[in-house]
């Protein structure tokens, strides 16, 4: 098994999760993280705040992004580690899945109207720390918080998801779209929690992994909150049968409501190779770290 605690995929209030970048490195490195990254939705203005107080913290850092993909009738997301924040083409590939937000939230606080839940798009608005990033999970903290259901997870069942009231049909980025601005940037593109695209079926899931890899995506999460033990195993196969490195991430949102805390879940099977492996010159490490002489600071990447 693989000991590096190494939690590449969370969330801030940048996009849907509920504390600042600075406040979740301090939570990341509370719960003993020590490569860490944050990959908010379709948005980099985090970085620079999160890196700093990775570096703050002690802990290594590597920077991130979790891109919003349509793929057949599935929403799929790809998560970019190691990118270069700067990076132009990544910045406007970003700034496009973004500008559909606005205008698909409306419509969804429309479609809520019609179910008899007033004033959502207002309401949700409250929520939003980013106005540029407006998700679903808002309108489900609003619902939660007017009493209309009593946690996220119904809100979703009850109304965020295809065929409830509250859902509508939005096209994000494609694909090979999202591969190629990370990879572009100097990254590597991993797919986000495969055990979640339950619409697609067994093809299309392995048509998804195909042009992933045809793409030039390189990684899987093969430890995610989403997986029980069933679906590690899976995806273990699957990135061996694709040749992919495997990632490991809580995708932690919110003290209250992430059910996987930073820095939780267990080490990747040894039998499997790490991303971080493959993305060491890409890791910003505390200063006397890997990077300066001593190399007292940074663990090996195991
Ligand atoms: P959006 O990008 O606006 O479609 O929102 C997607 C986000 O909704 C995901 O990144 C999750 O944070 C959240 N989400 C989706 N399904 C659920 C669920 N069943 N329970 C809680 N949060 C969810
Ligand atoms: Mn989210
Ligand atoms: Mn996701
Ligand atoms: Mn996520």
């Amino acid at each position: 098994m693989h000991t590096l605690n190494a939690d590449l995929h969370s969330h801030s209030n940048v996009s849907d999760g509920t504390l600042g970048p600075a406040a979740v490195a301090e939570r990341a490195a509370v719960f003993g993280v020590e490569l860490w990254a944050l990959t908010d939705h379709d948005e980099l203005s985090g970085q620079h705040e999160a890196r700093a107080a990775a570096l703050a913290q002690g802990m290594g850092y590597l920077s991130g992004v979790e891109v919003s993909v349509s793929f057949a009738d599935e929403t799929v997301h790809i998560v970019g580690l190691g990118v270069d924040i700067d990076d132009a083409p990544l910045a406007a590939g970003l700034a496009a899945t973004r500008a559909g937000r606005r205008t698909r939230a409306e419509r969804m606080a429309d479609s809520l109207a019609r179910a008899g839940i007033a004033g959502a798009f207002e309401g949700a608005l409250a929520y939003v720390g980013n106005p540029e990033l407006i998700s679903r999970t808002h309108f489900a903290r609003l619902l939660v918080a007017r009493g209309v259901c009593p946690d996220l997870s119904t809100v979703f069942r009850t109304y965020l998801t295809a065929g409830k009231p509250g859902w509508v049909e939005h096209r994000w980025a494609r694909l090979g779209d999202a591969v190629r601005w990370i990879t572009g940037a100097g990254g590597i593109a991993v797919i986000a929690h495969p055990g979640r695209y339950t619409r697609l079926g067994p093809s299309a899931e392995y048509a998804l992994f195909s042009e992933f890899v045809a793409h030039g995506g390189r990684g899987v999460e093969v430890m995610t909150g989403g997986h029980g033990e069933a679906e590690r195993r899976r995806f273990a196969d699957m990135a061996r049968e694709f040749g992919l490195l495997a990632s490991r991430g809580s995708d932690f949102h919110s003290p209250a409501e992430s059910r996987t805390e930073l820095g939780a879940l267990p080490g990747l099977p040894g039998s499997l190779t790490p991303v971080w492996q493959a993305l060491a010159h890409r890791i910003a490490w505390p200063a006397g770290g890997a990077q300066s002489a001593g190399a007292a600071r940074s663990p090996a990447l195991a």
